[in-house]
């Protein structure tokens, strides 16, 4: 899918840049954007076995206080992980899950 898209990504911009496959995209608004010579497409992380969407409560954050609650403005950047957000937190992928975060593997910035 081809966006419309006004902002022009590039190394200097504000957005970050991630790991994606043999490919990079740049974090924007809780969308990795990849930018083709056609335009700029949304690319989803994939659910695989480098980002495993089980639930792991026994996966102990040292990343982030206990008691932090990834949601809305967390301060965390968003990153759509198959059919669900995840949180970037020091190059982890979190997902909030009732009291604890499931890890959901590296993401590299
Ligand atoms: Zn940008
Ligand atoms: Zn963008
Ligand atoms: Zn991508
Ligand atoms: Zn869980
Ligand atoms: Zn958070
Ligand atoms: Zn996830
Ligand atoms: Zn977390």
């Amino acid at each position: 899918m081809i966006l419309a898209h006004d902002h022009v990504h590039s190394l200097d911009c504000e957005h970050k840049l991630v790991a994606h496959d043999d490919h990079h995209d740049y974090l924007h608004d809780g969308h990795l954007h990849h930018v083709t010579a056609s335009g700029v497409d949304n690319h989803v992380l994939a659910v695989d076995a480098d980002h495993p969407d089980g639930c792991t409560p026994e996966h102990f954050c040292n990343e982030h206080a206990g008691d932090h609650v990834h949601g809305d403005n967390c301060g965390h950047a968003v990153i759509p992980h198959g059919d669900h957000v995840g949180y970037l937190v020091d190059g982890h992928l979190h997902r909030a899950h009732g009291d604890h975060c499931d890890y959901h593997g590296r993401v590299t910035v």
